[in-house]
């Protein structure tokens, strides 16, 4: 995984681009818990699942399938959070998508089966940029840890304030024009 401080970068910088009227501050927070959802398949992991399973880590919870499933149970609960099921299903399913996506940028574990449940097939893209972080959270209080966040705040979080301001930007410009 990323670790589980960086996978909300992703809604952060949709809400802030958006904007509370077309992504409300509740969707926001949803999005954010989707985005972390994957990796509990951790528990799974600590369980004894063995990591190429099916249901092991980085499987079924990590593939677009499960993306739309819990996008679509976020847009059952579109009116309580101010928003068309389009968009709430839309914001939710890019968070929880997006977290297999920086899984698959991490310098190691397994792949991520983006097709389970129809395959259990484990892909990374081409770009392992991100240094992959430990399961837990004890092992940040490390060097190893100092050397994760230190690569998730160059490849998320700077490019997620880039969108995030670009979002805000565009939207000034679009009320002043
Ligand atoms: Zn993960």
């Amino acid at each position: 995984m990323a670790s589980i401080l960086s996978h909300p970068a992703v809604p952060l910088a949709i809400g802030i681009a958006a904007g509370p009227r077309t992504v409300p501050p509740a969707l926001t927070a949803v999005a954010c818990v989707a985005s972390i959802l994957p990796d509990a398949d951790a528990i799974a992991f600590w369980l004894g699942v063995p990591y190429d399973s099916p249901l092991g880590h980085r499987g079924f919870t990590h593939s677009l399938c499960f993306a739309a499933l819990v996008a679509l149970g976020g847009a059952l609960l579109a009116a309580r959070l101010g928003a068309p099921p389009a968009t709430v299903f839309a914001v939710v399913f890019i968070a929880t998508a997006s977290h297999g996506v920086l899984d698959a940028l991490t310098t190691g574990g397994m792949g991520v089966a983006f097709y389970s449940p129809f395959s259990n097939a484990r892909f990374f893209l081409p770009w392992r940029v991100i240094a992959v972080s430990p399961i837990g959270v004890t092992p940040f209080l490390s060097a190893r840890g100092a050397r994760v966040l230190r690569s998730e705040l160059a490849w998320i979080w700077a490019p997620a304030a880039l969108i995030a301001l670009a979002g805000l930007a565009l939207r000034r410009l679009g009320r002043a024009g």
